[in-house]
């Protein structure tokens, strides 16, 4: 048993299982891996029942982007689940960012472009929070940030989720995995723009060069261009951070230091509602594969920052996270985002008590 922790531990540290993978070519190799990754998973997640709506909560990454989990990799995992239950189903939300996937329609768009779609899965796909993303409901969970927080109706309809997480870098918190999943990721627009709001960017009047790029891309029309310089709206700013990845002149920045650290909490508190909404009969699978330094809803493709590791699941989201941390390396993560600790999100889930960040790691 390895402890990973430097303060003594409280609870029994969660079991986390990693399978190896390194080649990433071959899709009936990566779908047999997953299968059997779950297969030793599945005698602990003995929640799904036959008349279960089960989801799986995956994000089909943005046009252009190539860092998605591919559907030809789990079709011996869906077929497996396919037995257990007949109301299996492909849930994600809409974004907050408008793209192509922040309403419905474009979005089942998007997902089919990927091979997300029920004529090449068997099974369907569902945007658990509406046409426009306004389908939430409220979870009470009494956290430090949020009393309630607005979790997407039909994944609080669903009776238990599977959360595949595609692991990257992340410009607000350093580390996205399944913590990020389950936070921003099955919040309904609004409970996405409760957890960005405070988290604000500047604008370096210096380093403008008043080109406008981020004015195009803000999705709040909270940018305007006066005398050739930027100048920020700031109560129409929904802290998307868009407009920091479109300047190329670095005029854009966000303080990262005390917004990652609330941003990070405020997530965490979302995934702590989540899994109270599915009380608690939630499993983890994390993919260690093409770990960039961005998430997948760039619309780009991007080199690696680690080599490819392979598979981490459990049942405890923190473990989990904290083990896929520590074996991509906490340092690479750092160096992409200097300035952010993707260690607030562990702290604050721990505090919560949505999991544990000490792990036993098996070998499978
Ligand atoms: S100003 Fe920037 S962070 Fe704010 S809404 Fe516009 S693009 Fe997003
Ligand atoms: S993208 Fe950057 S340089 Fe261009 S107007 Fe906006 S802040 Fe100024």
């Amino acid at each position: 048993m390895q402890n990973h922790s430097k303060t003594a531990p409280k609870t029994a540290p969660s079991k986390v299982y990693i399978k190896r993978l390194q080649d990433w070519s071959n899709d009936q190799k990566i779908s047999e891996t997953i299968l059997s990754a779950w297969q030793y998973l599945e005698p602990m997640a003995d929640f799904i029942g036959r008349d279960d709506f089960t989801a799986i909560k995956l994000t089909f990454g943005e046009e252009g982007s190539d860092g998605y989990i591919k559907p030809a990799w789990l079709a011996d995992f869906l077929k497996s689940l396919k037995q257990k239950t007949e109301n299996l189903f492909i849930v994600e939300t809409n974004t907050l960012y408008r793209e192509k996937r922040s309403n419905a329609v474009g979005h089942l768009h998007v997902a089919a472009s990927h091979g997300y779609s029920i004529d090449k899965l068997g099974i369907p796909v569902i945007i658990a929070d509406g046409l426009r993303g306004r389908d939430g409901q409220n979870i009470p969970i009494r956290g430090d940030h949020f009393e309630n927080v607005k979790i997407a109706r039909g994944i609080c309809e669903s009776d238990n989720a599977i959360f595949l997480s595609h692991v990257t870098g992340h410009m607000q918190t350093g580390f996205a995995g399944a913590l990020k999943n389950l936070g921003m990721g099955c919040a309904s627009r609004q409970g996405k723009l409760l957890q960005h709001a405070g988290t604000l960017p500047e604008i370096i009047i210096e380093k403008c060069i008043g080109c406008g790029a981020c004015m195009i891309v803000c999705p709040a029309n909270a940018i305007c261009i006066k005398k050739k310089k930027a100048m920020l709206v700031k109560e129409r700013c929904i802290g998307c951070g868009e407009c920091t990845v479109a300047c190329r002149t670095g005029a854009v920045e966000i303080k990262y230091d005390e917004n990652s650290v609330k941003f990070q909490e405020k997530m965490v508190e979302y995934a702590l509602g989540v899994k109270k909404a599915l009380n608690s009969k939630t499993a983890y699978i994390n993919f260690l594969e093409h770990v960039t330094k961005n998430c997948d809803c760039m619309s780009k493709n991007e080199t690696p920052i680690t080599p490819d590791i392979g598979i981490i699941c459990g049942l405890d989201p923190v473990a989990v996270d904290k083990a896929s941390m520590d074996i991509a390396g906490m340092d690479k993560f750092k160096e992409m985002f200097p300035g952010i600790d993707p260690l607030a999100q562990i702290r604050h889930a721990e505090k919560i008590k949505l999991g544990v960040s000490q792990y036993e790691l098996v070998e499978i």
